[in-house]
């Protein structure tokens, strides 16, 4: 493999695989280590916004996802205490509004797509069971070692991607050794069949049901075969690991029937099995990279499920980096800071943003009838909407790609 042309990418996650096939549309040569000795994605769903779905579109992933992703008509906010509609955003109209659709996925046939397109591309090799350990960074580039069921070995390249996730090693070896740092909130997913449901539930719709100090949003996925549930709310225990099955009691403990509609109950009453997860967070982090190494997605800027924007800003990091790769391929650590300066203030605002409607989501008493009031009578549903333009109508940089090509002649 040309070395010259090589890029080394830690961790095979959304952020990892999308940044891959970027860089190879770009020209690059792409090694991607994974710790994992199988890529799977544990059962959830994921919302995909118009800034998101366009990169992907771009990068030629439309026609393998349009049997699995759903394209939901609205965004439906109700209020858990009565059950009633507080507003509904026409994320429906997304296409219009914002050139590209407002889709819901399950994060495997998301993973499955990305994968398949990276097994179409000569250019991208995958190493599984290939944890990185270290790297070191020389005149040629950056060289890096890692370890897996068969020993250690190591591999060079022009540059180094960290896209390994919430407890980035790349991190912790460019120098910030603190651990992310529980946001007291958990979350518990699963995903039920669409013909378990009430017919009332069924709807093609984000469903979001806010309550004092927890929250539950179900959509569908698998092209609506399946619903996909997520239950948030404040908690401080620590589960051990990466997620940790749980029962419907242990999640309805928190959306008690004095505030909390049947309808909610019953449906999180209805799974056998959940996964739950403690949300992490990490503060805004100054610099993001050295020489010919930087970080993408969870790894840069680790954020609250509040925006349902974390995949997303890795998505729209990795067709920035590869963007600034292609401008400087000679330069890749002055084109990797060119990368940082492009994406540190949004994703940092973004982070931000997550943060406060975790705040706004989890209010209660006066506070929060006044929020549903301006909601309701001061924004409404377009209004609202609107609200979100600044991330929903993001576009990539406009050499990222080659342009789309002419429609067929009728
Ligand atoms: C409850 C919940 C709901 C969410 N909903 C949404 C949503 O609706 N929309 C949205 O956009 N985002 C959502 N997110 C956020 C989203 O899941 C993450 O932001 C996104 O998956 C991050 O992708 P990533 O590729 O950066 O990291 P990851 O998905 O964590 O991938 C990192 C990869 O690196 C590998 N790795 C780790 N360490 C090493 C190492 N040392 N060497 C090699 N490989 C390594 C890991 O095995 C993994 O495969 C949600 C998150 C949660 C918790």
């Amino acid at each position: 493999m040309a070395s010259s042309r090589t890029i080394l990418v830690a961790g095979a996650g959304i952020g990892g695989l999308t940044a891959s096939l970027a860089l190879a549309a770009r020209g690059f040569r792409v090694v991607v280590l994974e710790q994992a000795s199988r890529l799977e994605e544990t059962g959830a769903g994921i919302q995909l916004s118009p800034n998101a779905s366009r990169v992907l579109i771009r990068l030629g992933l439309a026609e393998t996802l349009a049997p699995v992703v759903c394209v939901p008509d609205v965004v439906r906010v109700r209020k858990a205490s009565s059950g009633r509609d507080i507003v509904t955003l026409p994320i429906g109209r997304s296409e219009r509004y914002y050139g590209a659709p407002y889709w819901t996925v399950h994060r495997g046939d998301l993973q499955a797509a990305l994968l398949a397109k990276v097994r179409e591309c000569g250019d991208i090799e995958i190493k599984l069971g290939a944890r990185v350990d270290e790297f070191a960074i020389h005149p040629n580039g950056v060289t890096v070692a890692f370890s897996g069921p068969t020993g250690a070995s190591d591999v060079g390249g022009i540059a180094l991607i960290g896209a390994d996730g919430l407890r980035s090693q790349v991190r912790e070896k460019l120098g910030d050794a603190r651990p992310p740092r529980p946001a007291g909130r958990a979350a518990w997913r699963t995903l039920l069949p669409v013909q378990v449901l009430a017919p009332e539930l069924r709807t093609p719709s984000v469903n979001l049901w806010i309550g004092r100090g927890a929250h539950l949003v179900h959509y569908p996925v698998r092209g609506g075969e399946l619903v996909n549930i997520v239950a948030i709310a404040t908690d401080d225990t620590e589960a051990p690991g990466w997620s940790s099955p749980a029962s419907s009691g242990e999640v309805l403990q928190h959306f008690p029937e004095n505030r909390w509609p049947l309808g909610a109950r019953a449906l999180i009453a209805r799974p056998e099995r959940w996964l739950r997860w403690t949300l992490y967070d990490r503060p805004p982090l100054k610099k993001w990279g050295r020489g010919p190494v930087t970080l993408l997605g969870d790894a840069a800027h680790p954020m609250l499920p509040f925006l349902a924007q974390g995949a997303a800003m890795a998505i729209e990091d990795a067709i920035v980096l590869a963007d600034a790769l292609a401008k400087r391929p000679e330069a890749p650590a002055a084109a990797l800071r060119a990368y940082e300066r492009a994406r540190r203030p949004r994703d940092h605002d973004v982070q931000r943003a997550a943060r406060r409607n975790d705040r706004f989501y989890h209010l209660g008493g006066p506070m929060a009838l006044a929020r549903d009031l301006v909601m309701r009578v001061g924004l409404g549903g377009e209004l609202m909407l609107a609200r979100y333009d600044w991330i929903y109508d993001w576009q990539p940089p406009a050499d990222v790609l080659a342009p789309e090509p002419a429609p067929e002649p009728a």
